[in-house]
């Protein structure tokens, strides 16, 4: 029984007693929430449960015959600063590094065959052959192209794209874009809710280049008025991976954070909530804070309340395998100083994307070695999913010597499953949002967090849990 004892006394809030708060999840949106929710709120009692033995969720890093190998994330970009500034908070400040120049420029896809590098400027796109003249014509005209006055309250990422750019350019770059980031499908997905920034640009400048230009202005203005060089956005990690940042939040939480513990359930109390373990672990809670997949989040809330528990259900999580496969240098004569490439997921290969990881943070292979990180599976792939471990390498493989040309085996292989690895947020997305909020509302101190509601990327789970710490802070009084 690990239970603390719930005072007696006032009510939460009031300094009598410190507010009891519960955070369910140890991914980095729990790790991030206890963070900056003990930063607001020094003299709240936290506890943080994770089911796993481990902390970090997707983000995991591991090492293994000298490769650096990342299970999930890879990086996390600095298009906003929450994930950034966490790790100066953690005193992380000095060990962050970027990605390579190489692999912020050069980027592929897997076209007819061979890989194809993408446009990185509008010069690039006036003269890339991955477009016809007609296509690159439509997506120019972008800027001249009005908006509907009457547009359905959620459109697909590909109707939205295809009346902004042009079928050719949606069925070119966006379905790309949707592979490498969501392993969804462009056509279920919802522009809104999975591209919010898109949306926000037609909207503001009326046309989305017109907005990317004009916030690349108003960046180059701020940067120069700070006296600093504006830089292009990139990614960041460490020379240890992101497990790093990991392990910093984990110590730096200390016994607050609790491994091995599934929650399961989630009850009222006679003031608050009770939560349940396994067995009779009870931990009592004025604020629960739910950062499980939205899967768990449902079946921890069914006695709490049905239809919050229904609606949460709805959520899909689409497969993702990544092969991590290793290759001496002397067996890789295609190793370029790049990114990866994306395989559109409308071309159906077996490998949705490869990222060059020894290319894009070196010391991840050692030397004479490179590694490299397929991803497989995604939203009209399952049945790769379904694949055993030896089947997905060989495939993996197979693909490597078409579209980089390896001459030898791997040396070294590696196969992480996650079976739920990202959550898709498909057309109703916003409007499923908007009654979770009702439903929840019902449940005072009851938040829901967690990569299923509001933003995939890792920064979106570190910018929620600022805002989650503020909300906190409210109920606490601060
Ligand atoms: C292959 C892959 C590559 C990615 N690449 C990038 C990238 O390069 N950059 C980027 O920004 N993002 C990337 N992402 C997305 C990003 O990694 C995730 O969105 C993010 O890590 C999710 O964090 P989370 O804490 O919300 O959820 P999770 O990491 O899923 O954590 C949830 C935690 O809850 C725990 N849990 C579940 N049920 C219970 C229960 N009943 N009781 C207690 N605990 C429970 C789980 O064990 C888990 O630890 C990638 C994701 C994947 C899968």
């Amino acid at each position: 029984m690990l239970s603390p004892p719930l005072h007696s006394g006032a009510g939460a809030g009031s300094g009598v007693r410190p507010l009891n708060i519960v955070i369910i999840g140890g991914g980095i949106s729990g790790l991030a929430a206890a963070y900056r929710i003990r930063r607001a709120v020094p003299d709240a009692a936290i506890t943080l449960l994770e089911a796993d033995d481990r902390v970090g969720g997707k983000v995991r890093t591991e090492r293994a015959d000298g490769f650096t190998l990342e299970a999930g994330p890879n990086g996390f970009l600095d298009s906003k600063s929450s994930t950034i500034q966490l790790c100066r908070d953690l005193g992380l400040g000095e060990r962050l590094r970027v990605a390579s120049e190489g692999s912020r420029k050069n980027r592929y896809l897997f076209l007819n065959g061979e890989l194809q590098k993408l446009p990185g400027d509008p010069l690039g796109l006036l003269r890339t052959p991955l477009l016809t003249f007609r296509g690159k014509l439509a997506m120019l005209a972008e800027p001249f192209r009005r908006r509907p006055g009457r547009l359905p309250d959620e459109e697909s990422v590909a109707e939205f794209s295809r009346r902004r750019f042009g079928r050719e350019a949606a069925d070119t770059f966006v379905d790309a874009l949707v592979t490498g980031i969501h392993a969804g499908d462009p056509e279920r997905l919802s522009v809104r809710a999975a591209f919010p920034r898109l949306v926000k640009l037609e909207a503001e400048a009326g046309s989305v280049l017109r907005g990317f230009l004009r916030a690349a202005k108003v960046k180059k203005r701020l940067a120069r008025e700070r006296g600093e060089v504006s830089q292009p956005q990139r990614m960041w990690s460490f020379d240890g991976g992101l497990g790093v940042l990991i392990e910093a939040l984990r110590d730096s939480l200390g016994p607050i954070v609790q491994t091995g513990i599934g929650v399961r359930s989630v009850v009222r109390a006679e003031a608050g909530y009770i939560v349940r373990g396994d067995g009779n672990d009870r931990w009592p809670a004025d604020v629960v804070v739910h950062a499980a997949p939205a899967s768990a989040q449902a079946e921890t809330l069914r006695d709490l309340d049905p239809s919050l528990a229904a609606e949460l259900a709805t959520v899909k999580f689409t497969p993702v395998h990544v092969v991590l496969l290793g290759y001496r240098a002397e067996d890789a004569p295609l190793a370029p100083d790049g990114f990866g490439y994306i395989a559109p997921q409308n071309t159906r290969r077996d490998v949705l994307g490869v990222q060059w990881c020894s290319a894009i943070f070196p010391g991840r292979a050692p030397p004479g070695m490179v590694l490299w990180r397929a991803l497989c599976g995604g939203i009209n792939r399952p049945d790769v999913a379904a694949w055993p471990d030896g089947e997905l390498v060989a495939a993996v493989h197979r693909e490597m010597q078409l579209a980089m040309k390896v001459t030898a085996a791997p040396v070294f292989a590696r196969v992480v499953r996650w079976p739920q690895a990202i959550p898709q947020y498909e057309v109703g997305h916003m409007a499923r949002l908007e009654r979770l909020d009702a439903l929840a509302a019902r449940h005072p101190g009851l938040i829901l967090a967690g990569n299923s509601h509001r933003g995939i990327a890792l920064n979106d789970c570190t910018e929620q849990a600022e805002w989650i710490a503020l909300r906190v802070a409210g109920i606490a009084g601060k």
